[in-house]
């Protein structure tokens, strides 16, 4: 798997997204390990915060949001908001955070693969290290596919419910008609979802 440059790493580590939403009048929270906020793409109309903020293994921070499946950094997260193309960001970045660039070449990845975002997202907290776990094995017996990653963040993001409202009215209006009524069902939910690919791959 390539790397992003360590040009674009070192970018991505000096740009803080909490401080570049918070100056744009986003009200950023913090919860547990990561930091969440009602969605700011300009596509979605987010009442809830669906909007997750993690640190990222090479030190910089990806988003996800689990309303509009949409997930990145910090370079992704300008270009849309601003309405910017990934190039125009970079160079915009390098000049206010002083990195060097060398020759920019625009062919150049400047966004982390979607596994790699989900990666972040399963960081190893003791409550969630199980379906982190699953999840993990997941997305790599499908080889990091896009499916494979929506699923999984479909199940994060129904623990993070059951973690965040417990097994009241909202989760069981959510999950209700997938059987699903508190944390334990999601972990076995997560179980079985992996078991069924795992049969029909053998
Ligand atoms: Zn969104």
């Amino acid at each position: 798997m390539t790397q992003i440059s360590p040009e674009i790493s070192e970018l991505c580590r000096r740009t803080s997204m909490v401080s570049y939403l918070e100056k744009r009048g986003v009200h950023v929270m913090t919860y547990g390990k990561s930091r969440k906020c009602c969605c700011p793409l300009p596509e979605h109309r987010d009442d809830t915060p669906s909007f997750y903020i993690y640190d990222a293994a090479d030190g910089g921070e990806v988003f996800k949001c689990f309303g509009c499946g949409v997930s990145g950094n910090i370079i992704s997260l300008i270009a849309k908001i601003e309405g910017k193309k990934n190039g125009e960001v970079v160079r915009q970045l390098a000049e206010q955070t002083g990195v060097t660039l060398g020759e920019y070449d625009p062919s150049m990845r400047t966004e982390p693969y979607p596994d790699e975002i989900l990666a972040s997202f399963c960081a190893e907290d003791a409550e969630s290290l199980v379906v982190s776990m699953l999840l993990r094995d997941f997305i790599q017996v499908n080889n990091g596919s896009e499916d494979a990653v929506n699923k999984a963040c479909r199940i994060y993001q129904m623990w993070d419910d059951f973690s965040d409202y417990g097994d009241g009215e909202y989760t069981q209006q959510k999950y209700g008609h997938l059987g699903i009524k508190n944390i334990y069902d999601v972990e076995t939910y997560a179980i079985n979802l992996v078991r069924s690919y795992r049969d029909r791959s053998e």
